[in-house]
């Protein structure tokens, strides 16, 4: 039977285009890498990115063409994202913290042709590009007065296209399964992959990440991704805010804490989003100087376990509601959010403290469960662990340029370990090959480390499994202690009093000056448990 509705399947356009017709002067304000704050409207990026998708036709990119950016958060990098997705190409976001050779594998893999560039990057790019040969074109992200002095073949100038075009594009209409945008997993193990987005399933994720359920984005909002856009599309931020109309405020490359503050207090951000380590140096920086913030509401948290003291303090120092989220580039990247429900308003803080620093629940679309070796579902009792499987219509199938589907059962497996409890909270206790197995018994590092980071000395902690000659591996506990702090062995152990068994302890502590992270900024715990193999078998 023919239904009586109309088939209308939302394209990546039309986000710009709403916000323009809707919420033409509404701000967008960046951080540029020029020097000062750039400044326009909806209107005017929609404009602009009309100009630069003819520009993009010019140069004879076409439907399904990878077009890749090295680029901070800034106005011209949401300019692509529209443009680019907007014609039917697709939009491939490098992450330049990555090693120039796994960069160089990536744009091989993807077969980008034309790469878009912050001139702070300039220099890497003149590096990556004698080995980059589907590469037709370099375009620096800048006016001619700025232009770096590099020697690159075809270099043009980002502003020079722009000012050549017309903005009378017409945006044109295509099935909403083609795909719009790549990222790449960052590969701890083996190759990196890609995840290769499509309309649909950006537009789907756009409705269920913008709600108040989840990350709760509306027209009154002053919205700050701190996360970056080659991070799984700064977990989509640039979508919701136009789909909402919301102020969007870009930091560039200034991610230290006082850029943030300043940023958050001059522009009046109400929610910002970033990893941990980011509200880290934001905490220290505020501590430090005495600081409180005007305006901000809530900080989202995500990318790796966010500690309770972290959520802690945002509460009862600065009146900030942390939302813990869980997602991965397998799932656009917005799996779980950690809200109380109505019924936990009576709970005591502690409690309450407890459900906010789970993972959280799924928001609708996405369903999650939990699984044994032998692939058989485990209790949702908040108790029994195991590996976390989820399926929904922004979760990855396959991988780019694989033919074999990367599902188990129509399921993805995350390779991460959790619980899930009677009420729908997801608690993540590790990555499955970060587990601690200690006498047939698991230790979740994650705990671990949240109860070290918990001690005011302590800057930074990391827990791994490391061989021991009776109990297979035990946990051994690396700390970077706070600029200035002291404490000692017996100090730092003593934090874990009466939160956990005994038999879970760090068998050691070891202070370092720093710990290895990747590039989206989580934890190496492959090479600290290389470095360390032999800490308890001397
Ligand atoms: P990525 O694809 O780089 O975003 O990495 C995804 C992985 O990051 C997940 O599979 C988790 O292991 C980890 N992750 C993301 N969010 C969290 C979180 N809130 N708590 C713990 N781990 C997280």
């Amino acid at each position: 039977m023919l239904s009586t509705m109309q088939e209308a399947a939302p394209l990546i356009s039309q986000l710009i285009e709403h916000a323009a017709l809707n919420h033409a002067d509404t701000e967008i304000v960046s951080r540029t890498v020029e020097g000062g704050l750039h400044r326009y409207h909806y209107r005017d990026a929609c404009r602009r990115s009309k100009q630069l998708a003819n520009a993009l036709r010019h140069l004879q990119v076409k439907t399904g063409d990878r077009v890749a950016t090295l680029a901070w958060n800034g106005y011209r990098h949401y300019e692509l994202y529209f443009a680019v997705s907007g014609m039917g190409a697709i939009v491939h976001t490098l992450n330049p913290r990555l090693f120039p050779e796994q960069l160089t594998w990536i744009i091989n893999h993807a077969h980008d042709s034309v790469l878009f560039f912050d001139s702070t990057f300039a220099p890497l790019v003149e590096k990556l590009a004698p080995s980059l040969p589907s590469v037709k074109l370099y375009v620096a992200m800048t006016d001619k007065a700025h232009l770096p002095p590099v020697k690159l073949p075809n270099l043009l100038c980002y502003e020079d296209l722009l000012e050549a075009e017309r903005d009378d594009y017409v945006w044109p209409r295509f099935p909403d399964t083609t795909p719009s945008s790549l990222c790449y997993t960052s590969g701890t193990t083996g190759d990196p992959k890609g995840v290769l987005y499509t309309h649909r399933s950006t537009i789907y994720h756009c409705y269920a990440a913008i709600a108040p359920e989840a990350l709760n984005i509306s027209v009154t909002s002053t919205v700050l991704p701190v996360v970056p856009m080659f991070h799984v599309n700064a977990w989509a931020v640039p979508y919701l805010a136009s789909a909402a109309g919301a102020k969007l405020v870009f930091p560039g490359a200034a991610l230290d804490g006082a850029s943030v503050y300043d940023l958050t207090e001059r522009e009046g951000v109400t929610i910002s989003l970033g990893v941990p380590t980011i509200w880290l140096g934001l905490l220290a920086h505020m501590e430090k100087h005495g600081l409180k913030f005007s305006t901000l509401k809530e900080t989202v948290v995500g990318g790796a376990a966010c500690p309770a003291s972290i959520i802690e303090k945002f509460l009862t120092n600065y009146g900030v509601e942390t939302v813990h989220a869980w997602g991965m580039t397998e799932t656009s990247p917005i799996g779980t959010i950690s809200r109380l429900k109505a019924k936990h308003a009576s709970l005591s803080k502690a409690e309450q403290l407890a459900i906010r620093a789970k993972q959280g629940r799924p928001v609708f679309g996405i369903e999650l469960k939990i699984i044994d070796d032998a692939g058989n579902p485990l209790p949702r009792d908040g108790k029994a662990f195991g590996d976390l499987m989820v399926r929904g219509p922004w979760v990855v199938e396959r991988y780019y340029g694989e033919e074999k589907s990367a599902l188990v059962d129509g399921w993805f497996h995350t390779g991460d370990v959790a619980t899930i409890d009677p009420d729908g909270y997801m608690q993540i206790t590790d990555r499955s090959k970060d587990v601690i197995k200690s006498g047939g018994e698991w230790i979740s590092s994650i705990e671990l480390e949240n109860i070290a980071v918990s001690h005011p000395a302590v800057a930074e902690a990391a827990v791994i499994g490391v061989a021991h000659p009776k109990w297979d591996e035990r946990p051994l506990l690396l700390v970077v202690l706070k600029k200035d702090a002291t404490a000692t062995k017996q100090e730092i152990l003593s934090t874990y009093e009466g939160k956990i068994a005994k038999w879970m302890l760090p068998d050691d502590v070891v202070f370092v000056a720093e710990l290895p992270h990747t590039a989206t900024g989580k934890l190496q715990k492959r090479t600290l448990r290389e470095s360390w193999a032999r800490h308890y078998l001397r």
